[in-house]
């Protein structure tokens, strides 16, 4: 069973049906409507020790990346974080340990103006869990299930930094600018701001831009084609691997807390022109096609690939 499995079998509907739930499960974050003014967007995620991230990470990253995976799910729905819960289990409390994560967590919360207002402190294994709630006017709401044929795919930042990063950390080195990708990903919060303007669909790139690009074309109904050579690859991550490689950790790596967005095909030039005057970098990927399924080129000439499986470029023809 995946957890894709888990949730839609057992979660996916449970509990009342409340008129104030616009969108429960299965998009990055909950949609609720509790005035006639505004939206509310509730996203939760968990790290624990040696699953999420290694034991060697220090408490400013743990603290840092415990908020900043719930930020790009607010990111991806459009809207603005306001408010975050922490629950914190730990084996004992280390005062340094602890200094060093709150102010991995505060430093991230003053910059995305969000305020921690509760949570729980407990004993066990290490685990931080983070509930954020955010805002969105009526309407701006931006779903994965949006998208449509002739729509164009953007990706935010460069992509496959931070699964490198995790990769030299369990070979044991400690000091990079691949490693300070994973350690401290920055999600791109004012993109997400005011992204429906623009954006027919969104999802944040947690799992490997593949995987997540595939939820979107599933929960919209088409498909796409992506253009390999444009992923965009950082001068750290083209140094260390080799092309197939790079892509491979590009597309499928994961732990980016990038933006995978689904651009309007007429509010392509006002998009672009937004993300500069931002000073946002942002790449055009692919075009979403009618046909469902996810397909790539590699200049011009179709590839066939597995997103989630080895790290081949076979060539179809
Ligand atoms: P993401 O990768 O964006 O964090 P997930 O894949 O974790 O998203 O979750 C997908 C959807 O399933 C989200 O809407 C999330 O809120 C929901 N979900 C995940 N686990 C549970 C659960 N145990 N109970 C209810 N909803 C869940
Ligand atoms: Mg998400």
């Amino acid at each position: 069973m995946s957890e894709f499995d888990i949730i839609r079998d057992y979660f996916s509907s449970v509990g009342a049906k409340r008129q104030d739930v616009l969108l429960a499960v299965g998009d990055d974050g909950a949609v609720l409507k509790p005035d006639a003014e505004s939206l509310q967007i509730s996203v939760m995620d968990t790290l624990i020790e040696s699953i999420h991230f290694p034991r060697t990470s220090p408490g400013r990253s743990v603290g840092h990346r415990a908020l900043a995976v719930n930020l790009s799910d607010v990111a991806a729905m459009g809207a603005m974080p306001c408010w975050a819960s922490l629950s914190l289990s730990m084996p004992r409390p280390d005062a340094d340990w602890l200094a060093d994560f709150a102010a991995g967590f505060a430093e991230l919360a003053h910059s995305a103006n969000v305020q921690l207002i509760g949570g729980d402190t407990v004993s066990g294994p290490l685990c931080v869990t983070v509930h954020v709630m955010g805002t969105v006017a009526p309407g701006q709401q931006v779903l994965r299930s949006g998208a449509l044929t002739g729509d164009a795919i953007y990706v935010t930042g460069t992509l496959g930094d931070s699964a490198a990063g995790l990769r030299a950390m369990t070979r044991g080195e400690s000091h990079s600018w691949l490693i300070d990708q994973f350690l401290y990903p920055q999600p791109p919060i004012k993109l997400g701001l005011g992204l429906g303007q623009w954006a027919s669909a969104c999802i944040d790139i947690s799992d490997g831009f593949g995987r997540d690009l595939e939820h979107v074309l599933e929960q919209s109904g088409v498909g796409a084609c992506v253009w390999l050579e444009k992923l965009p690859l950082s001068a750290a991550l083209s140094r260390t691997f080799d092309d197939d490689e790079a892509r491979y950790l590009a597309l499928s790596g994961g732990d980016d807390y990038q933006l995978c967005i689904v651009v309007r095909a007429a509010e392509v030039d006002r998009f672009e022109q937004h993300c500069r005057d931002l000073a946002t970098p942002v790449t055009r990927v692919g075009e979403i096609e009618a046909t469902p399924g996810l397909r790539f080129e590699l200049e011009g000439k179709r590839v066939s690939l597995n997103v989630s499986g080895h790290d081949h470029f076979d060539n179809d023809d």
